[in-house]
């Protein structure tokens, strides 16, 4: 059986095609499943009965077994078990008047950021489209909520997993799919310069929201806590930021993970704000104060410090907002995906 996330709608015609069927029976089927969120085949009952019957036996609707959902006051995680037994999160934020999810690409995650507990294990594998895509379709079928917005800042390195995460966004903004705004989906990234480029050039791709997970305003400091700086360096990975090519009015996202008295001080700000120097239309600036992880010798700054970093970058033009990550309480916020059965005691 093959899952059915895992089809564009022109492979899907071609698939249903080759079965003897007319293909635009495809676009019936995708405007159930992505538009109305109806999964069984049965009630669709648009399609012949035994063309119904067909697809039951050749499709599945689920790639990913939903385990347990743990609800907090403003997020909800969501634990799935992929078919080879491994744990993937979700986490559903509720914005004043929206909804984003927060969808992972990788179980685990090689990149090895120190301060992030998806680096902890390691990466066991890539997710499918269809998984990547079911994290979506299980949270819009289970609680009837649509959300707006996608970030792809759950678990793993998106771009470390570029066709798989290519195809879900085909999916999420495609009209025929979930017809996601281009400019509501984020890949959020560690600065892998490669892939940066390739997203550069593919027009699909370069038009989503992108974010880059900076951290450090230097070299020695960025590779200490993100080794991939070694193979990537930061101002390479500035210098292919200042050129990539945005869409009007918008902007790049730095988010900077602040860890007490390692890269929260007023000079870390002012060195940041060299680093995008005569830029300052091109990015805005993400302050994301730490969650602490027990396994990782990190804090969060005080308030007065987050707020005395954030003046120095106003100060100097550049724009800046605080981000506390909403689902702390249900260890669903930033760097505190690891997939722990354990800490998802239900209620
Ligand atoms: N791998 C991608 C996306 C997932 S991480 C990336 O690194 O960008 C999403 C964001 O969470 C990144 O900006 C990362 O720097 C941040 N993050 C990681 N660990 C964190 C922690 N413990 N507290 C706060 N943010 C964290
Ligand atoms: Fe991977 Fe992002 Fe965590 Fe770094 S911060 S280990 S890239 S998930």
């Amino acid at each position: 059986m093959k899952p059915l996330f895992s089809f564009t709608r022109s492979q899907l015609r071609e698939e249903i095609s080759s079965l003897g069927v007319e293909p635009y029976r495809a676009d019936q089927i995708l405007g159930w499943v992505y538009k109305k969120g109806i999964l069984d085949f049965g009630s669709m009952t648009n399609l012949p009965k035994d063309l119904r019957e067909i697809l039951k036996n050749l499709y599945v609707t689920k790639s990913l077994t939903l385990l347990k959902k743990v609800q907090g006051p403003d997020a909800t995680k969501y634990l799935f078990r992929t078919k080879d037994g491994h744990l993937v999160e979700t986490v559903l934020i509720k914005e004043r008047d929206h909804y984003t999810l927060c969808v992972s690409t990788q179980v685990g995650c090689a990149v090895g950021c120190t301060f992030c507990a998806t680096a902890i294990d390691g990466l066991k594998r890539n997710l499918s489209a269809d998984e990547i895509v079911d994290q979506y379709m299980q949270v819009f079928t289970d609680s009837g909520i649509k959300p707006r917005n996608v970030v792809f800042m759950g678990m793993g390195e998106p771009l470390a997993n570029y066709e798989n995460l290519r195809k879900a966004c085909e999916i999420f903004v495609s009209p025929w799919g979930l017809d996601l705004s281009k400019r509501r989906v984020t890949v959020s990234t560690s600065g892998i310069i490669s892939q940066i480029r390739r997203m550069a050039k593919d027009p699909l791709m370069r038009d989503l929201n992108l974010a880059v997970s900076i951290n450090a305003p230097y070299q020695d400091l960025r590779e200490r806590i993100m080794p991939l700086t070694k193979t990537n360096p930061l101002d390479e990975l500035m210098e292919e930021l200042k050129r990539f090519p945005l869409p009007r009015y918008r902007r790049i996202t730095l988010e900077y993970v602040l860890i007490k008295d390692l890269n929260d001080s007023p000079q870390h700000a002012r060195d940041l704000a060299k680093l995008i120097g005569r830029h300052k239309k091109r990015f805005k600036v993400n302050l994301i104060p730490y969650n602490p992880d027990p396994l990782l010798p990190y804090s969060r700054p005080p308030l007065e410090r987050i707020f005395a970093f954030q003046r120095e970058l106003w100060e100097r033009g550049i724009s800046t907002f605080v981000r506390f990550s909403k689902g702390v309480d249900v260890f669903g916020a930033c760097g505190q995906l690891r997939a722990r059965e354990e800490l998802c005691q239900s209620g």
